[in-house]
């Protein structure tokens, strides 16, 4: 989130903390890097949607200018025939994205051939490659390897950008961490185009391609922040990635990690305010689907300019949230017209969010 933030008001003069280097060893390094707002119907409301969509342009035009590793080939969604009602569940959902048979699911994943009778293809689906994002938006980057506490930093910055992610949790009690297990491992036997999500009614995993026959397999969804990895999840990820293929019995395993999703009660990312300092957290399973619309919005806050997107990220602390936000304007107004002037680009960007807004939402109800 961070970087996403730092990548967005980068023609400001900005310095990125982070203890754990730079990438860092932190759940953005462990993602899984789908972009996958429809298979992911569950744990995202369906007015999320129109960001998430427009997530995926950003990420897009990103791409246009840095190797990332962006694949808008979709995902797919297969289940094996004792499992097939799980697949119908998810596409109740999905009205309008048809079902498809063994022949269309050979014909998009040649190495899987007919092992599948019932799958869904999200077209609009795309993935990445989460070290080379981290690589990528860090380049030229003012750096310091440090942990800082952003209210006591605050009196030394226009702005701080709070993106802590779970380690928040200390200034932030409603933040919790939900553990995500993967396993890395290369099958040379075996390739995909696109994300593969097996539907199983207790172990819903995926198993996402990266370059060099590399296949990150995930993810585990466990209420702890604890970061120890248990054999029995170790055993659900490897015989998911078995029953996806057999040719996985032979693949050599690279790493088995766990990273901690920072999640608020409702699972929704929020934007928040306190003086200067604007929080962005809670962004759960969806981080890399998020972030760069979270940091489009907060790049437009500190500029000045109106965001039709930042409203789903607010009021999410009903409580204390209202006076904040005056406040927080206040503040940004002042900085937006001395210090921290908008750059050219941004404001083209800015014009273009009501009509990617649009678009998105006509997108979905067309599907719909
Ligand atoms: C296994 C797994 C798979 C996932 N797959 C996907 C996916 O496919 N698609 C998707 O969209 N999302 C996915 N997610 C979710 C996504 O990874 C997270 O939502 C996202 O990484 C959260 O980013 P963050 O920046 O808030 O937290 P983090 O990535 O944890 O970053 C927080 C950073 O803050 C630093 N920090 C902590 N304390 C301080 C301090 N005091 N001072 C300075 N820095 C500090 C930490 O060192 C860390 O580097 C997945 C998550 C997991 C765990």
């Amino acid at each position: 989130m961070g970087l996403s933030v730092a990548y967005a008001v980068r023609h400001h003069n900005v310095t990125l903390f982070d203890p754990s280097g730079l990438p860092a060893d932190n759940a953005s390094a462990r993602a899984g890097g789908m972009l996958a707002p429809y298979a992911e119907i569950d744990h995202l409301p369906e007015n999320f949607l129109g960001a998430a969509l427009h997530g995926i342009s950003i990420w897009k035009n990103i791409a246009a200018k840095n190797d990332i590793g962006f694949m808008a080939n979709g995902s797919l969604l297969v289940a094996h025939k004792e499992d097939e009602y799980v697949l119908e569940r998810l596409a109740a959902k999905l009205p309008g994205v048809p079902r498809i048979k063994a022949e269309k699911i050979a014909a998009l994943e040649p190495a899987l051939g007919n092992r599948f009778n019932a799958g869904i293809y999200l077209e609009q689906e795309a993935h990445l490659n989460p070290q080379q994002v981290l690589k990528a938006l860090a380049q030229d980057i003012k750096f310091e390897m440090q942990a800082v506490a952003p209210q006591k930093i605050a009196k030394d910055f226009d702005i701080v950008i709070d993106a802590r992610g779970y380690r928040a949790e200390m200034d932030d009690k409603e933040l919790r961490g939900v553990k995500g297990e993967i396993a890395i491992v290369r099958n040379t036997e075996f390739s995909l185009s696109r994300p593969v999500r097996v539907m199983h009614p207790r172990y819903p995993l995926y198993i996402v391609p990266r370059p060099g026959n590399i296949f990150m397999i995930g993810a585990t969804v466990i209420e702890s922040a604890d970061e120890g990895l248990s054999v029995k999840s170790a055993l659900e990820l490897l015989t998911t990635a078995y029953s996806l293929h057999p040719s996985f019995g032979e693949a050599e395993i690279m790493e088995m990690r766990v990273g901690i999703r920072p999640a608020y009660s409702n699972n929704l990312p929020r934007i928040g305010f306190d003086g200067n300092v604007i929080r962005c957290n809670g962004l759960f399973r969806h981080g890399y689907l998020m972030a760069p619309v979270m940091a489009q919005c907060v790049a437009d806050h500190i500029a000045g300019r109106s965001n039709n997107f930042i409203s789903l990220f607010l009021n999410r602390h009903p409580e204390r949230s209202a006076k904040r936000e005056v406040e927080g304007s206040k503040t940004k107004k002042d900085l937006s017209t001395t210090d921290l002037r908008s750059s050219a680009q941004d404001d083209k960007k800015g014009e273009t969010d009501d009509h990617h807004d649009q678009r998105a939402k006509e997108k979905y109800q067309r599907r719909a």
